[in-house]
């Protein structure tokens, strides 16, 4: 049976446009992995629509970090407003953790991971959680975003503090301030960015059709399966 708490929420915060920051107390006794996920529920949900009223969120924090964090876009749910209009000391019902995508446990197998949009929050997850470590296996981050504005963690992924870590930022829609990587993550990016293809462990997340062209590409480059892991977000 998955484990279920009451919890409260103890702050709330807009860290990218349109994107939400929720940190939850964490119970107890909670322990999981990085990368794991949980659902997330409203004890008196004022909006209901024919959707459950809860949702898979991936835990954005590492284990270390005080609270649980989970990082979502706004839209018009109604699960989505009910979580708008939580404010701080509410409380919320929290089930899990749940999930298998995990590190791997050979310390110097590099890793990549290939993200979209709010796919960012197990990759943030498991990076922070390295970088406690002092990790020293090789970590590539390429991470999609439509606009700048639209990057969740922007400063703090670009300057963690890992002795074998690159974070590239690319931008799908133009944006007149941005002097970085433009367009989708492509062969040519990870072959640029990425040491030896064949040889590092990817966490590839965002949507399905996000994860689709993923797969395709590394297949295309004779990229075992069992060096892909996915989260799936929809
Ligand atoms: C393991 C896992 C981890 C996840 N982690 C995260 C996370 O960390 N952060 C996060 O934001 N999400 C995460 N998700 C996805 C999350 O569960 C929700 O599906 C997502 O946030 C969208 O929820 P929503 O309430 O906004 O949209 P929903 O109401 O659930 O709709 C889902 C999608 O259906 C489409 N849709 C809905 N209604 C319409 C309509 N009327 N017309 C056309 N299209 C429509 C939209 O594209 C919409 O985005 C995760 C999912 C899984 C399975």
């Amino acid at each position: 049976m998955i484990a279920q708490y009451t919890t409260t929420l103890a702050q709330k915060n807009i860290i990218a446009k349109n994107t939400y920051q929720l940190l939850i107390t964490k119970p107890k006794d909670f322990s999981f992995a990085p990368g794991q996920y949980m659902f997330l529920d409203f004890p008196n949900p004022t909006n209901a629509d024919d959707k459950p009223s809860f949702r898979a969120m991936s835990i954005a924090a590492s284990p270390h970090e005080e609270h649980l964090m989970f990082v979502m876009r706004g839209s018009d749910s109604a699960f989505k407003k009910n979580m708008i209009a939580m404010t701080e000391g509410d409380e919320m019902i929290i089930k899990g953790p749940m999930g298998h995508v995990m590190l791997p446990n050979n310390s110097t197998q590099s890793i990549t991971f290939l993200v979209a949009g709010v796919g960012i929050t197990p990759a943030r997850a498991m990076i922070k959680y390295e970088e406690h470590a002092k990790s020293e296996r090789e970590i590539t981050l390429l991470y999609a975003s439509r606009t700048k504005d639209s990057i969740a963690f922007y400063d703090e992924l670009k300057n963690v503090q890992l002795a074998n870590y690159r974070a590239v930022f690319t931008l799908t829609r133009e944006d007149g301030e941005w002097e970085g990587k433009k367009g989708r993550i492509n062969s040519e990016l990870i072959e640029k960015y990425v040491d030896d293809i064949q040889n590092t462990m990817y966490y590839i997340v965002g949507t399905k059709v996000f994860i689709d062209s993923m797969k395709e590409l590394l297949e295309e480059r004779d990229v075992a399966k069992e060096n892909m892991q996915f989260d799936n977000f929809g």
